[in-house]
């Protein structure tokens, strides 16, 4: 779920061509009145209407299906840039979670060694391509779908595989990211030997009645028994992701999860907001009345406020916005290095990855995927070219996604009059309460923090908007 293709798709729509034409120029001035927040009112709850998008990000030109083998090539013919990452998506889960966007296929037993067999493959293939073996590789991230739904000696094969055929950092964070269910000792057993050394859990919630009608399946018993287990092999960082918002969870339910979440002792936690996309089989679900509504925004708000009061008043480390870390085990290398779009190998089905600058993403089907494998073909399905704002939009993101803007850094690191560039913004969002200022130094308030995602995409679009008008 913490893929780039992930965040990309349902980030924020790319314009199809290199100059934007009039009716994207129209939107993005009506888009104007949305920079601005509201003053005088509450800041946590009614700065803006709603979240504009769900995660931050750049745009791109997708190269044209001819040029994109040969691109392809191209990158993975120069060595990788800075620190970076190798992303594995397994696309397939054992049942369909209603609040989920990101479901693919439906998990079966025969697809775990087949679909281990071609990731090996694939490393194999390319583990003397200079993309590939030019440098350390410091995260690696067993992504999905549900990684913990395959077998256990298929776990253990892929990831004794990544460890010889790429050339990883000797301190390198091995990720495998799953759920509690049918994730028993053996798999855990598994990874640990094959050489995984954090486990990312999407708990969600643990009040069990919450889960079920989400179609999770463990009560909140078997949640607390797997993840004790994952604990007790002191062989790696534990943290889960825990939503909030959720239908029928309130601010005593919510109380209830992070109170369970201290008692487990884990090694951190990620706080997520519930995003209903439209049409989607929730949006659908409530609208029938099928389960009980969710937070509204000012809900989410009091929500979001409860959990930072909360973790900050249990001196958890905060890592990013959503991010905490309570123990030293977790580093959190691999998604801070997402947010800054270091370069990332891609390998399965759906899997995006980046490579100087250019996202490119694996056909998603996973059929059409291994059918092209077969036919000695690469899998890549789009290929997007860097946007001419794509260093300042790395800068930003990366910065913000931390709850800081450090001026004179994206001044030095992008060569952009930020200060004079974003007067306007900066000064209102300040009046507004969701900013403080200390010289070059820019802080989000609690708001802030709320609305980061805005603040993010509205300084990108200002700049893009800038920049046409010059
Ligand atoms: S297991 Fe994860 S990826 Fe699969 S449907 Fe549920 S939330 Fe989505």
């Amino acid at each position: 779920m913490k893929n780039v293709s992930a965040e990309q798709g349902g980030a924020h729509a790319a314009p199809t061509q290199g100059k934007l034409g009039l009716v994207e120029m129209q939107s993005m001035r009506s888009r104007a009145q949305q920079y601005f927040a509201r003053e005088g009112e509450d800041p946590l709850s009614q700065a803006f209407e709603r979240k504009t998008v769900v995660h931050a990000g750049m745009s791109g030109r997708p190269l044209r299906d001819e040029a994109r083998d040969e691109a392809m090539e191209r990158l993975l013919g120069e060595p990788r840039q800075g620190q970076s990452a190798a992303y594995f998506h397994i696309p397939f889960c054992e049942t369909h979670c209603l609040y989920c966007g990101f479901y693919a296929a439906a998990y079966k037993r025969d697809w775990s060694a087949a679909y281990v067999d071609a990731l090996l493959e694939d490393m194999r293939r390319d583990r003397d391509l200079p993309a590939v073996c030019s440098k350390p590789i410091h995260a690696v991230y067993l992504g999905g779908g549900t990684p913990t739904a395959f077998e256990a000696g298929d776990l253990r094969r892929l990831l004794l595989g990544i460890r010889k055929y790429l050339p990883l950092a000797n301190d390198c964070e091995i990720t495998v990211e799953g759920r509690v269910f049918r994730f028993d000792p053996e798999k855990i057993r598994a990874c640990i030997e094959g050489g995984a050394n954090r486990f990312s859990i999407g708990v969600q919630t643990f009040n069990t009645d919450i889960r079920q009608q989400l179609g999770r399946v463990c009560s909140r018993d078997e949640v607390c028994e797997v993840l004790d287990n994952l604990l007790r092999t002191d062989s790696a960082a534990v943290i889960i992701d825990l939503i909030y918002g959720l239908p029928g969870q309130g601010e005593q339910e919510w109380a209830e999860d992070l109170r369970v979440l201290e008692q487990m002792g884990l090694d951190g936690c990620d706080l997520y907001q519930l995003n209903v996309f439209p049409g989607g089989r929730l949006d659908k679900a409530l609208q029938c009345g099928e389960v009980p509504p969710v937070a509204d925004v000012p809900g989410q708000g009091r929500l979001f406020r409860q959990g930072v009061e909360f973790l900050r008043g249990r001196r958890y480390r905060r890592l990013s916005i959503s991010h905490w870390g309570r123990t030293t085990r977790e580093r959190n290398i691999y998604n801070p290095l997402m947010k800054r779009r270091a370069d990332c190998l891609a390998f399965g089905s759906g899997a995006g990855g980046s490579l100087r600058g250019h996202f490119y993403f694996l056909e998603s089907d996973v059929k059409k995927y291994m059918a092209a494998r077969e036919q000695g073909r690469r899998p890549v399905a789009m290929i997007m070219e860097p946007p001419a704002n794509a260093g300042l939009v790395r800068v930003l993101t990366g910065q913000l996604e931390s709850g800081a803007l450090d001026l004179a850094r994206t001044r030095q690191e992008t060569g952009v009059d930020v200060d004079g560039l974003y007067a306007p913004l900066l000064q209102q969002w300040q009046r507004a309460g969701l900013l403080r200022r200390d010289g070059d130094w820019i802080e989000l308030t609690l708001a802030g923090q709320f609305w980061q995602v805005n603040i993010t995409q509205a300084l990108i679009d200002w700049h893009t908007q800038n920049a046409m008008e010059i």
